[in-house]
């Protein structure tokens, strides 16, 4: 390290720093919990908002970790980003969604779309659509049924970002660009991404009764998205007041605790049997 100077011993230093005792305590920790299979999925129901119907969901991971409680997902999901553990965990979660949505449909709820989380390391792994094309052939899920949620840091590269995401699109799986306007968004992209949906991210939506650039911004997504034919939803629904802004901006679909948290998979049932009334 000596010899390399004082640049090479800064960075050692703040890789130390980084690598903190926490990650990777949590890093052996995850790497057991995927063996002993501890890791779940909550549902959180996607609502068409003219109709106040039932049309999907977003399958969000949960750790309950047998000493350390509950550890959230913003926790561990970056420590999995940076370790690899990733690509591992990642398919764990899309099986087990997948699954669970063809059980689902075998008791007549045919019409849900599930939704879940690829981070941007994943849309990269090599063998991703293998993977993914493998699962559901095991879980015997139609592709249709699927959609996959990627925010826009995988599209510093878009070339790279096209390719897959045309991959993606040719299995018949649908592709949403999750927390749509909170980072540099360009919509330059959407010209050349073959997306099918846009994620209205919730810092628009929570602000939305007070503020009016935020009405301003997401009545312009709206627009732009029907002019571009691609499908958009709003997340981090709380409030009436946000809901009735968002009907005025004609927005289709929504998500988020006005309409319900996410709920685990039991829980998710019974809310499908109150909505189907099967
Ligand atoms: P995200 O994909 O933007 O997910 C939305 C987050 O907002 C979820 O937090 C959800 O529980 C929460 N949420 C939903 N409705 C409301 C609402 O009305 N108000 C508020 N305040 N929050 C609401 P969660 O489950 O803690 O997940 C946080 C982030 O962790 C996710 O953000 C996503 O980036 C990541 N994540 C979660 N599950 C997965 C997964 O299975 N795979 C991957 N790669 N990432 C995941
Ligand atoms: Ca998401
Ligand atoms: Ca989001
Ligand atoms: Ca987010």
């Amino acid at each position: 390290v000596k010899a390399k100077g004082r640049n090479s011993y800064l960075f050692f230093h703040k890789n130390m720093e980084e690598r903190s005792l926490e990650r990777i305590l949590l890093e052996n920790e995850m790497k057991k919990a995927i063996k002993l299979d501890q890791f779940t999925l909550e549902y959180q129901p996607k609502i068409d908002i003219k109709s106040g119907k039932l049309i999907g969901m977003e399958a969000l991971v949960r750790w309950n970790h047998p000493e350390l409680g509950k550890i959230p997902p913003g926790k561990f999901i970056p420590i999995a980003e940076e370790t690899g553990l990733i690509t591992v965990l990642g398919e764990v979660i899309l099986r087990k969604g997948c699954e669970q949505t063809h059980r689902w449909q075998e008791e007549g709820y045919t019409d849900l779309v599930l939704s879940v989380n690829l981070s941007t390391k994943q849309l990269y792994q090599n063998d991703l659509i293998e993977k993914i094309k493998l699962i559901l052939r095991e879980t015997n899920l139609d592709s249709k049924w699927l959609e996959l949620e990627v925010t826009e840091t995988a599209f510093t590269n878009i070339d790279n970002a096209q390719s897959i995401l045309q991959e993606i699109r040719d299995l018949g799986i649908q592709v949403s660009i999750d927390d749509f306007g909170a980072g540099y968004s360009s919509f330059s992209y959407l010209k050349n991404l073959p997306v099918n949906t846009l994620k209205i991210d919730a810092s628009f939506i929570r602000d939305i009764d007070l503020n009016k650039e935020s009405q301003a911004i997401v009545n312009g997504i709206v627009d732009i998205a029907e002019k571009l034919k691609l499908n958009v939803i709003a997340e981090g629904i709380e409030t009436v007041e946000q809901l009735d802004q968002l009907k005025d901006a004609e927005c289709p679909q929504g998500q988020g605790y006005y309409f319900s948290k996410p709920l685990t998979a039991d829980t998710f049932h019974q809310f499908l049997k109150k909505e189907h009334r099967l």
